[in-house]
């Protein structure tokens, strides 16, 4: 922590800040400028007390921070990406490139089944759909829950794609874990830290999303939950956060894929479907992901988007999909991706 006093303190009022200093647990070094006295606090600032209660004190101008207060997650820690084992034969970073892609909801074994064969056959390696829905009015749909469970499980076993489900609830952890591969922690719940504690203790990787009102810091240290429960299979995914803007759903912040690769080790996945919430947009915003280096895409796919039970505005239709699939290949091969 760097402390800065005001100009023209009294050496007694300075003494007695650095006593406190001392007193927390980190070492003083005095810096004393023609104006001001700066004083660099050494210590652990994320096992020591927090120097943070100094701004309070009269004498004192500024603390500023020089830590940052994510560790594991922090690519500090860990300088190579990671990569995450998902199902037997996916592997999420590390240059390979994945596509999720399914119905936001899942509403029956036809539509679940027909969407999973048509999204493998164009190239998605990952199968998703909500059996739990957290949607924003109690009136609307709000999944099959275990029975959607069960259905996705039988789409994983007839076209072996592994399964990508959003996990809602802390006294579900274990069940939907027993179905999923991939736990999906939706933007309501990104810091909902009791949820992504029992997520983390399924061992199943965790894909989590981005919270609506989220600063990247408190996403990474969201993340840390996950790594700190001894899971080391964290995905980030970016699905637009709230802003002035209401043209689109969301505004799909794709500078985060820059920031996520160099502040973290963990892939990062753009979801364009609830960040564009139009599915004229969907294939642009794949492309610029893409080409900015995201890890995956996930992306709502339904047989017939206009009678979706959810989100219907935002979904491809098998053509669109098959199509959008096709042309990010050069996109993809011009990463450096495979
Ligand atoms: C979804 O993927 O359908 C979903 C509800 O996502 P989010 O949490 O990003 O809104
Ligand atoms: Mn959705």
């Amino acid at each position: 922590m760097i402390i800065v006093l005001k100009p023209k303190t009294p050496p007694a009022q300075e003494k007695r800040v650095l006593a406190e200093i001392r007193r927390l647990g980190y070492t003083p070094h005095v810096m004393r400028g023609v104006a001001r006295v700066v004083i660099g606090a050494i210590g652990d600032e994320r096992t020591h007390k927090s120097l943070e209660v100094l701004m309070t004190w009269p004498q004192v101008e500024s603390v500023m921070p020089v830590q940052k207060r994510f560790k594991l997650v922090s690519r500090e820690a860990h300088p190579q990406s990671s990569t995450i084992k998902v199902g037997k034969n996916v592997v999420i970073g590390g240059g390979n490139f994945h596509v999720m892609a399914g119905p936001c909801s899942v509403e029956d074994e036809k539509q679940l089944m027909t969407t999973a064969v048509a999204v493998k056959k164009a190239g998605a390696t990952i199968l998703r759909g909500g059996a739990f829905k957290p949607r924003t009015s109690p009136y609307e749909f709000q999944g099959l829950g275990e029975k959607g469970l069960k259905l996705l499980a039988n789409a994983r076993k007839e076209t072996g794609l592994p399964v990508i489900t959003e996990l809602l609830s802390e006294q579900q952890a274990e069940m939907v874990a027993e179905y999923a591969d991939i736990l999906q922690i939706g933007t309501r719940n990104a810091q909902n830290f009791q949820l992504l504690i029992a997520a983390a203790k399924t061992g199943r990787p965790v894909l989590l999303k981005r919270g609506m009102c989220m600063r990247i810091e408190e996403w990474l240290l969201a993340g840390e939950y996950i790594l700190a429960n001894e899971n080391p299979n964290l995905m980030f995914c970016e699905r637009g956060i709230r802003t002035f803007e209401t043209y689109t759903r969301n505004t799909l912040d794709l500078s985060t894929i820059p920031v996520i690769k160099r502040e973290s080790h963990s892939p990062i996945v753009i979801d364009p479907s609830q960040g564009a919430g139009r599915a004229d947009l969907v294939a642009a915003m794949c492309k610029g992901a893409v080409a900015m280096g995201a890890d995956a895409l996930l992306i709502e796919v339904h047989p017939n988007p206009t009678t979706a039970w959810s989100d219907a505005a935002q979904q491809l239709s098998f053509d669109g999909f098959a199509k959008l699939m096709r042309e990010l290949k050069p996109f993809i091969a011009a990463a450096g991706m495979k």
